[in-house]
């Protein structure tokens, strides 16, 4: 079409060239760029299903209750499993078979076991997050299902393997635990260096251009993030504020060193005291500690008792103690 423009002499040969090279390119990108849409239209598909799925999920009354200062006086004497099953929904693979324990305030706990014992799963169950179970869960005597959600929120503090990191102020990052009880701010700033003392973190913070006030993470200008085992103490730090009846501390990450990872140990186990704690661990050095050590194997408590009993038992813990050995000068 263009040739004829050309040859009748309505289109100079140089316009010519450059409206065909500008034609192929054209093609070129078009050609390109849709390829890429629909490679990213694809992956957003499936994004939105989660979505969807998400948004058509069932709303549970007063999920999103805090609890009230009343609530959060209500005390804790003792948790109990009397033979749970449990699979997740979805799925018929039974988690917990079966399993028993009693816990009582005051004490700490360490539950161990293999990866994928099932050992999260008692933490999830305890704080309300599935009902599908058989068996009978019972806070001091009382079913678990008779509680309000919000009387459940003030009872546990969590610091999960997947803990949440703020792009927020670090007071606010700690505030956080105590949401429903905002005080005014020279309070919070109080109760925020008392906290911050307490997870040996007052150091470090201190360096920070603003304080307290310094906005954490990587994402807003002016914002300063932290190291992995800083991130741990500041998750551990809500926890305090919450100042619930029972701590719950799933293993830290595998980012953190092995010396800052006995650092996080010690000091949970330190602010905790009085408090009935549950710490979740692989490594047999920080459940010596413990009052009680609960060993999580097939979806029941297969063993119980204090470090040195369950050495002398020669059964699943004595193993998992003895492949560690190395780790711990004894
Ligand atoms: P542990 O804490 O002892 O390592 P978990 O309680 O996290 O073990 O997991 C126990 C088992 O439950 C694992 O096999 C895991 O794959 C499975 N599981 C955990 N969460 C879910 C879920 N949301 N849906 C289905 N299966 C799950």
């Amino acid at each position: 079409m263009l040739l004829i423009s050309v040859y009748k002499n309505n289109m100079t040969i140089g316009m010519y060239i450059s409206l065909v090279t500008a034609s192929f390119n054209l093609v070129e990108q078009m050609a390109w760029n849709l390829s890429k849409i629909m490679q990213k239209y694809s992956k957003n598909k499936i994004y939105l299903n989660d979505l969807s799925t998400f948004s058509n999920l069932e709303e549970i009354e007063g999920a999103d209750l805090l609890p009230s200062v009343k609530t959060r006086q209500i005390p804790l004497e003792s948790i109990e499993f009397k033979n749970v099953y449990f699979a997740y929904p979805g799925t018929d693979r039974y988690i917990l078979n079966g399993l028993s324990m009693k816990l009582e305030k005051g004490k700490q706990y360490a539950f161990v076991g293999k990866n994928g014992a099932g050992k999260t799963t008692i933490t999830k169950l305890l704080t309300g997050l599935y009902d599908n179970y058989e068996g009978d869960i019972l806070i001091n005597e009382k079913n678990i299902r008779s509680y309000k959600l919000e009387e459940i929120k003030a009872m546990f503090s969590i610091v999960y393997q997947d803990f949440a990191r703020y792009d927020i102020s670090l007071k606010d990052n700690i505030i956080l635990g105590r949401v429903e009880e905002i005080e005014n701010d020279e309070k919070n700033d109080i109760l925020v260096k008392d906290i911050l003392c307490n997870i040996e973190l007052k150091d470090d913070v201190d360096k920070l251009p603003k304080g307290i006030n310094t906005i954490l993470g990587k994402t807003i200008e002016g914002s300063v993030d932290l190291s992995g085992g800083q991130w741990q103490k500041i998750a551990i730090g809500r926890c305090l504020a919450s100042n619930a009846p029972v701590y719950i501390l799933d293993e830290p990450t595998a980012s953190l060193d092995p010396i800052m990872e006995s650092e996080i140990y010690k000091l949970f186990g330190d602010i905790s005291k009085g408090k009935l704690t549950i710490l979740i661990t692989h490594r047999l050095g920080a459940a010596k500690l413990a009052d009680e050590i609960l060993v999580v194997d097939n979806g029941i408590i297969s063993e119980y008792g204090k470090h040195n009993d369950l050495v002398n038992k020669k059964g699943i813990y004595s193993h998992m103690f003895e492949s560690q050995r190395s780790w711990y000068n004894e």
